[in-house]
């Protein structure tokens, strides 16, 4: 049985400050409301040190946006995975839509980062989805196929059941114009015969399947409720508290 995960995606929002007053709220909440799933924040990265403390008392992992696949080097402005451990992150985006289409982020990227994330403990959250001309052609599933073919070639069964798969279709992001629960199923389902395919049926069973974009309190049950959706992944709705323990206990 997969438990559920619920992971915001705070993407370029919160100070510091901010994101601790957001965890002395969402703690009291969470402790008193004891939701089913597993719950995590994907923060800044400037707000990770003082956010894992701020959550200590709590249920609530912690998780990053994006890191960089070398151990350490002359990249500037990058985060290594070494660096995010130390942190204390319990796990990371990859390949978020937005990093695709704006920091050219590719599926071999994807792939380099998701193992080098595996090596120090940290569980990816690998995003993959279509934009909405490739949907209109029909070629959602050769788009999404082939994220998952490149992006997770070559990781091994006793990482890739850990692993969470989150599936965004991008003309559903921060757009208020969700998927319906049976598009998303059907793409969840799809996603998971390609994960049965690459690594076996015992992996497909375990790995978990996020759907994101346009989550909210109000559609997250009926979302939710789809046998092959093990989670969601929020990003506006995950920036309040109220909102956000909605759909955590949905
Ligand atoms: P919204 O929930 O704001 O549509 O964002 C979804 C998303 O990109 C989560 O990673």
């Amino acid at each position: 049985m997969r438990k559920k995960l619920i992971a915001g995606n705070w993407k370029m929002y919160k100070t510091a400050a901010e994101a601790v007053a957001f965890a002395e709220e969402f703690s009291a909440v969470v402790n008193a409301a004891k939701p089913e799933p597993d719950i995590a924040i994907c923060a800044p990265f400037t707000d990770l040190a003082a956010l894992i403390p701020a959550f200590g008392g709590s249920a609530v992992s912690v998780g990053a946006q994006n890191v960089h696949f070398e151990k350490e080097g002359a990249f500037t402005g990058e985060i290594s995975p070494g660096m995010l451990a130390e942190a204390g992150v319990d796990y990371c985006i990859v390949g978020h839509s937005e990093r695709r289409q704006y920091f050219a982020e590719t599926d071999e990227g994807v792939n380099l980062k998701a193992k080098a994330l595996f090596e120090v403990g940290i569980i990816p959250i690998v995003c993959v989805g279509e934009v909405l001309a490739e949907r209109e052609a029909g070629r959602e599933k050769d788009v999404v196929g082939k994220q998952l073919r490149d992006g997770l070639a070559g990781i091994a069964g006793q990482d890739f059941e850990k692993l969470v798969i989150a599936y965004e279709p991008v003309w559903a992001i921060g757009t208020g114009r969700t998927a319906t629960s049976g598009q998303a199923e059907e793409m969840c389902a799809y996603i998971r015969s390609v994960v049965k395919e690459m690594a076996g049926q015992d992996v497909a069973d375990r790995v978990r399947i996020q759907y994101g974009g346009s989550v909210n309190a109000e559609n997250a049950a009926e979302i939710l409720g789809q046998p092959d959706i093990d989670g969601a992944l929020v990003g506006g709705a995950s920036l309040s508290p109220d909102k956000f323990i909605t759909i955590c206990k949905a």
